[in-house]
């Protein structure tokens, strides 16, 4: 039922009730107030008919009673001390035997004591309510009994006009309920409306104006209604800030609810569990094969931190933490170490070979300084270990150099500084430093170069680069070779085609020559000087121009090593 029918419903039944309230009431209070009035105007009549009879007998008494009967309009009875009616108005006197003996009724009993006995009594034969009042008189009593139709005609007389009434304020209650409800169902009504525009979330319209308690009510709500929708718009900000948050996090990140299914899974997490950005993340347990992992997974659900765990998965190491959310449920967190491990390796081995590097000189020089100190060599053999121990203090200052420049490169120290150079000056100057050599050697050398072909690089840089270079090419070229530097225009810079027609580079140890130590053969490589560092360095150098290396070769046919140079247009 909706509120306006209850309010309406309820007005009705206050006025229903107050009506049958009112006729009830004037039933009761009027006829009783009625009955006391008739009660003494009885009683005034009964003692003045009480002298008119009394003395009188026979049928004197019998023609007296109807008579005063007649003009009274009451019922006038003489009854003798044995309860025996010896006169009667409403009868005549041959009939007064067969009326009922009156020794027992309570009228006639008190005034046999000498009183005078009222009594009101419902009529089995006239049917209505008949008062009667009895006074003693000589040897007997006399009855007055009147009925009291005016009695009930009164009552009932105003019981019609209270009903009337009664009815006359339902109908007009019912329009005015009508009003009323409605203008107090209404704006209850609207202010429904608004709470359930807001529990959708939509914006309400909430009328503010008045100043009774729905008016206060409303203004409430709206009030309520600006706050949430503030902490709201807040939430969502923050949501959608964590949301961004974890999207862009390197750490893979997975939220689990207390049921170990899988709530949030950010990009990176899926990249490191390699799931595809739209495929379904699978359970909490299924996301890991390494039982290790799992325990994790399964302690952070029961509630338990923790910390950093090593897990492996195709190929590539991670640290798994499991946090435990206050609400059940959990977080995952796993960080991608395998670059980090790798670092590490790299430089493990980085230690592991300059300390290889710098011991076998470090021991040669220490074995012929030691041999020196104990024997008294001749003059020429002394000589020729000094030479030993001066060559290999050689080789360690280059290694020392060349790790100097390639650190000094990598961390940045150094940074090219980059002008036009003319690059077949550039190319001889540093072909005559090697030319003894490959002269030495057997090895020919050829420049097809462009007159005005340039570079726009640093010019240490560059010659650095081209000496690695060309130094590799006579050094790894056997008697009768040939080495040949182009200059090449490519799209985006000057390309440098180094090509020689030496022992050449297995294809397996191709892409890792450039690779810091990374030596194909690293004995022949000491033997002949390298330090296993020259073409790292000239990566290095090329890369901090902008530029790039690469490397063809074909084993036993040759080498040729391509450098592009940007042209600053192009950078
Ligand atoms: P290294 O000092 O040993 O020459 P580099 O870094 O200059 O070190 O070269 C790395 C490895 O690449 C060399 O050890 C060698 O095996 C191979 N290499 C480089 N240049 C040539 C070339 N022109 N012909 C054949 N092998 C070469």
């Amino acid at each position: 039922m909706t509120l306006g029918r209850k309010l309406f419903a309820s007005y009705l039944l206050v006025v229903a009730a107050s009506t049958v309230a009112l006729v009830v009431a004037a039933d009761r209070s009027l006829r009783s107030r009625l009955l006391r009035e008739a009660t003494v105007e009885v009683t005034r009549e009964t003692a003045f008919l009480v002298q008119a009879v009394d003395g009188h007998r026979g049928a004197a008494l019998d023609t007296l009673v109807h008579r005063l009967g007649r003009t009274t309009e009451r019922r006038l009875t003489v009854i003798d001390t044995t309860g025996l009616v010896i006169a009667d108005s409403d009868f005549p006197a041959d009939q007064l035997p067969s009326l009922e003996n009156h020794a027992t009724r309570p009228e006639f009993r008190a005034a046999l004591h000498g009183g005078t006995g009222t009594n009101l009594r419902h009529s089995v034969s006239t049917g209505r309510w008949e008062l009667k009042v009895a006074m003693p008189i000589a040897g007997g009593a006399v009855r007055v009994s009147t009925p009291l139709p005016q009695v009930d005609a009164v009552v009932s007389d105003a019981q019609n006009a209270v009903l009337l009434g009664g009815l006359l304020a339902i109908a007009v209650g019912v329009v005015l309920a009508l009003g009323f409800a409605r203008s107090v169902s209404r704006p209850l009504v609207r202010l429904r409306d608004a709470s359930q525009a807001i529990a959708h979330g939509d914006r309400p319209v909430i009328d503010t104006r008045g100043r009774d308690e729905i008016a206060d009510l409303g203004r409430a709500l709206r009030s309520l209604e600006e706050t949430l929708s503030r902490r709201v718009g807040e939430l969502e900000r923050e949501r959608s800030e964590t949301a961004a948050l974890i999207a862009s996090m390197v750490e893979g990140v997975i939220a689990l609810d207390p049921r170990g299914t899988v709530t949030t899974f950010n990009p990176a997490a899926r990249r490191l569990l390699n799931l595809a950005p739209d495929a379904a993340p699978p359970a909490a347990l299924e996301l890991f094969r390494a039982r290790a992992a799992r325990e994790t997974v399964e302690r952070a659900l029961r509630g338990e931190e923790s910390p950093g765990l090593e897990v492996e998965f195709d190929g590539r190491t991670a640290l798994l933490s499991g946090h435990p959310l206050p609400g059940g449920g959990a977080v995952l967190v796993i960080h991608d170490i395998t670059g980090l491990k790798r670092l590490e390796a790299v430089r493990r081995d980085f230690v592991a070979n300059v300390s290889h590097e710098l011991k076998t000189p470090l021991t040669v020089i220490r074995g012929y300084a030691e041999t020196l100190m104990a024997e008294d060599a001749p003059g020429d053999v002394r000589r020729g270990f000094l030479e030993k121990v001066l060559a290999n203090a050689r080789r360690m200052q280059q290694l020392v150099d060349d790790l100097l420049d390639l650190s000094r490169i990598e961390s940045h120290a150094w940074s090219p500084q980059p002008e036009r150079i003319a690059l077949a000056p550039l190319v001889h100057e540093v072909w005559a430093t090697l030319k003894p050599r490959a002269d030495a050697a057997g090895v020919t050398f050829a420049a097809e170069i462009a007159g005005d072909a340039s570079l726009y690089a640093d010019p240490q840089g560059a010659r650095q680069v081209l000496l690695n270079v060309l130094d590799n090419s006579v050094r790894y070229t056997p008697g009768g070779g040939r080495v040949r530097v182009r200059a090449l225009r490519a799209a985006d810079g000057v390309e440098i085609e180094i090509t020689d027609t030496g022992i050449g580079i297995p294809g397996e140890h191709l892409p890792r020559i450039f690779e810091r130590f990374y030596r194909v053969d690293a004995a022949r490589s000491r033997e002949l000087g390298g330090t296993g560092l020259g073409l790292a360095i000239v990566k290095h150098l090329v890369e901090a121009h902008g530029g790039r290396v690469g490397a063809e070769s074909a084993l036993g046919a040759g080498t040729t090593i391509r450098i592009v140079f940007p042209e600053p247009a192009a950078v």
